[in-house]
């Protein structure tokens, strides 16, 4: 059996660390969310990213705005935003509604403001070496991987997905990192075999349970980014856990690994954010 890889426990390990850092500060970091219409998934992942913060210490606001609201009234808060020295957070939650480009709306939060890491600058600076704000699930991940000290340069590595949010930029952070990556997708021909070469796999599919041994090489590291609902409603991976952990050096949960990770590396973040502007 793997070495589980305790995403909850460190993550709850780097809030503390904030939490200390914040209560020494004279003014509180400020993130702000601002989140469209009546989603569900989104109101929860939102209402999650409130608590993480106000538990840190953070002034923290959630912007609810109609799922009516323009594409022109949505740039306009966010100008204002990026105009307000108190918040130096901003998210969009994701999904937006149909009628709003999700592309122009990232465009317009202020790269030093953008902790989801998702403005085209930011991943161009993450692309050639030189980031500032990062993706936070790849960045849970490394940092999930650092804390466990596992070897990355001149390790095979696969990562099974490739959206611009989770599988292009661990793709990017791997390789910065020496390790030899291969990026996987629907259109893969032999996935199984492509995903058994590899000593690092990386999985953030969106296909509950899709993964199973016969994907995984003896002693790999398995990371599992997948959040599914299985047919009883259960939350689980893109892997078949009880399967692949055998097998696995390590490997993450699903849930209690790399989720909390994500939204600690937000909070991580945004005090960066704050920290630049002293
Ligand atoms: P996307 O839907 O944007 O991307 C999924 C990727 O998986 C695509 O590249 C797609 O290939 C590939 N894919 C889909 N089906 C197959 C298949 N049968 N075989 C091989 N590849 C396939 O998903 P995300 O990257 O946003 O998310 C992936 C998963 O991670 C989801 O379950 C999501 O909920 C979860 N997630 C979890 C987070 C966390 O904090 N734990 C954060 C973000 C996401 P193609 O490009 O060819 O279509």
């Amino acid at each position: 059996m793997g070495t589980i890889l305790d995403g909850a426990g460190l993550a709850k390990k780097i809030k503390g660390e904030l939490h200390e850092k914040v209560k020494k500060l004279n003014k509180k970091p400020g993130l702000v969310v601002l989140l469209l219409g009546e989603n569900p998934a989104s109101k929860v992942y939102v209402k999650h990213k409130e608590m993480d913060a106000e538990e840190i210490g953070f002034l923290s606001k959630i912007e609810r705005l109609p799922v009516t609201t323009t594409e022109e009234e949505l740039l306009d808060c966010i100008e204002r935003y990026n105009q307000n020295d108190d918040y130096h957070g901003i998210l969009v939650q994701l999904p937006l509604p149909e009628h709003i480009n999700e592309e122009k709306v990232l465009l317009a939060i202020r790269p030093e403001k953008d902790v989801d890491g998702f403005h085209p600058m930011n991943i161009g600076r993450l692309v050639s070496g030189n980031p500032l704000m990062t993706p936070c699930t790849p960045y849970g991940i490394m940092e999930l991987l650092e804390e466990y000290k596992i070897e990355l340069s001149g390790k095979t590595a696969v990562v099974i997905g490739r959206s611009n949010i989770v599988g292009k930029p661990i793709a990017t952070l791997l390789t910065a990192k020496n390790a030899t990556v291969t990026i996987a997708h629907s259109k893969t021909k032999n996935l199984a075999e492509v995903a058994k070469s590899a000593d690092i796999l990386v999985v953030a599919i969106g296909v509950a349970e899709m993964v199973d041994k016969s994907f995984v090489k003896k002693g790999a590291v398995v990371i599992d980014v997948g959040m599914n609902r299985n047919a009883e409603g259960k939350l689980v991976g893109d892997v078949k856990f009880d399967e692949v952990a055998p097998l696995a050096s390590f490997i993450t949960p699903v849930p209690r690994g790399v989720g909390p990770m994500t939204r600690a590396m937000l909070m991580k973040q945004t005090l960066e954010a704050f920290e630049r502007t002293l």
